[in-house]
């Protein structure tokens, strides 16, 4: 017994030594080696392509070409679910996971549990700081049912790591920078301030407010928007500047270049999201926090998530081939390479990482693939919920069977169904056929029974990794390549194919390799990658794999 006890403790004091020795070593490489600062950089809508098609017009050589001529470029990186929208984009971006276990099954969802509608960040329970406007301040990531990357940076360093979001849009700041963040900021349409809500704070800190009281968006209106270079390059380059199936987000004269913006000072805080400086709005609030909050200043590492929405704005008004979309990104890359210079200053050059990608990209305008003999049409959801409508009254069916239809997902009213004894599979098969008809239409999947649908199988697991069973629909609508889920005018994003999922990763900086990675990689890769780049934890929903060839 003696002789078992000596052994045990012995085999113990050893494991002690060994893990005291390990643990030495781990803590003086990691803190010569570990980043002061990574910043993740979301834009809103970028296609992966934009890149390559746009290098021969970027002014410099160090914001986007920063990433391709000193870091690092994964040119296959697919988003792995549908839908592919802006809220879910985020989530898996932070996450590294899918719809089925983060939560966040769209930007808007039908909560099956209780029976109401949802939107992606919103929260009730909080208050909005810093505007009077209080439905856009309600908002946490409190629907976000996994950690991210800013979670586990958080909980890696005793709390003691910096965490903010930035962006126009609430759930491209909220989502990204977690549930332990220490602020996420957003852009208030109404008051043209940047807001948050009561969730991280109480109150703006001062240098926000001042921000805020500076009134920044005037002075971007009186600029204008106005081309970078000669109207040649956009006639070579782009379609038409005028098209009848272009949006007129400045209004119904306001149909090409240049846009004087000046009407709207003081009246209409809205315009400036649709607009390049846009941008500029969230790169400089994005600056101020990382000064005022002494970001990337210690040895411990902080995160700021950066996300632009304008991109997005543009686009879907737009389209990818328009001189809007061309002159955006001209723009932004010059908002980057000024970051660049920015960053070396404040952080040091070598003491932080960047990271790029998209949140989605984008399908083209279906009349401006018609014009060119692609395929290219246009079914919205109201158009499937009408045409939903039509079929049960066709079979003598209550319309109200079906509760909710959003992002090709149709939701069907349960308690209702059980009251009149309508079985789940007559009411699929019944909208299937009859929706399976329509020239827009591929296929309708029964969401629960995805993984056996007479589909490729990495279609499938788009679809399985999409649904959420809580949170989405009884149906999955498959469309056929080309048709868009929008409007009369401009072009949107959501669904399986690849000009809507195919998004870039770009990184450089400390940590980071000279690399172009051509083999396939997804969007749940980037937070395992970060995780691994940082040496913690990856989030607890992650199913990516980290990147290692991107990887120093
Ligand atoms: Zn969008």
């Amino acid at each position: 017994m003696r002789y078992v006890i000596l052994v045990v403790l012995s085999l113990y004091s050893l494991t002690i030594s060994a893990q005291n020795i390990k643990i030495k070593t781990a803590t003086s490489n990691t803190i010569s080696q570990k980043p002061k600062l990574v910043v993740g950089i979301v834009v809103d809508q970028m296609r992966w392509d934009y890149v390559n098609k746009f290098k021969p017009f970027f002014k410099s050589d160090k914001g986007f070409l920063h990433f391709v001529n000193e870091g690092a470029t994964c040119d296959n990186t697919l988003i792995p679910y549908v839908p592919t929208v802006t809220a879910c984009g985020h989530t898996c971006v932070y996450t590294g996971s899918v719809p089925a276990l983060h939560g966040i099954a769209g930007n808007n969802w039908y909560d099956n549990i209780k029976q109401k509608s949802v939107y992606c960040v919103e929260d009730p329970s909080v208050q909005a700081v810093g505007t009077t406007n209080s439905s856009a301040g309600q908002m946490s990531p409190l629907n976000v049912w996994t950690t991210t990357i800013g979670d586990e940076l958080k909980l890696a360093t005793n709390f003691k790591s910096k965490v903010i979001g930035v962006s126009l849009k609430d759930r491209g700041a909220i989502i990204p920078a977690g549930h332990a963040a220490d602020a996420a900021y957003w852009y208030d349409t109404k008051s043209g301030n940047f807001i948050s809500s009561s969730y991280y704070a109480s109150i703006l800190p001062a240098w926000l407010t001042n921000y805020n009281a500076s009134k920044r968006v005037d002075s971007l209106y009186s600029q204008g928007w106005n081309l970078s270079l000669a109207n040649s390059v956009y006639t070579e380059n782009c379609d038409a500047d005028e098209n009848v199936y272009e949006s007129t987000p400045f209004g119904k004269e306001a149909k090409h270049f240049p846009y004087d913006l000046k009407s709207f000072i003081g009246k209409d805080y809205s315009k400036i999201t649709t607009t390049p400086q846009g941008n500029n709005l969230v790169m400089e609030v994005a600056k101020q926090a990382l000064l005022n909050e002494k970001m990337g200043k210690d040895s411990i590492t902080d995160l700021l998530a950066v996300s632009f929405s304008s991109p997005d704005y543009i686009g879907h008004s737009f389209g990818p081939n328009s001189w809007e979309t061309l002159d955006g990104y001209i723009k932004l890359d010059e908002i980057l390479a000024d970051f660049f210079a920015f960053l070396d200053k404040q952080v040091g050059k070598d003491n932080y990482t960047v990271f790029l990608t998209a949140d989605h990209a984008v399908a083209n305008i279906p009349a401006y693939a018609k014009k060119h003999n692609l395929p290219g049409e246009n079914y919205d959801d109201g158009a499937v919920r009408n045409d939903i409508i039509a079929c049960l009254n066709a079979n003598n069916l209550n319309p109200k069977l079906i509760s909710f239809v959003g992002e090709y997902n149709v939701y069907f009213n349960h308690p209702l169904m059980d009251s009149l004894h309508i079985s789940q599979e007559s009411l699929v098969s019944i909208i299937s056929n009859y929706l399976e008809k329509k020239p827009q239409v591929l296929q309708v999947v029964e969401s629960r029974k995805a993984a056996i649908a007479a589909l490729p199988q990495m279609t499938k697991e788009k679809i399985v990794n999409g649904y959420n069973v809580q949170r989405g629909g009884d149906l999955m609508l498959l469309t056929k390549s080309g048709v868009v889920d929008g409007y009369p005018t401009g072009t949107s994003h959501g669904v399986l194919y690849n000009y809507d999922a195919h998004i870039p990763f770009l990184l450089v900086g400390n940590g980071i390799k000279h690399i172009a990675v051509n083999t396939p990689t997804s969007m749940t890769d980037i937070a395992p990658t970060i995780s691994t780049l940082l040496g913690i934890q990856m989030p607890s929903g992650s199913i990516g794999k980290p990147v290692l060839e991107v990887l120093k």
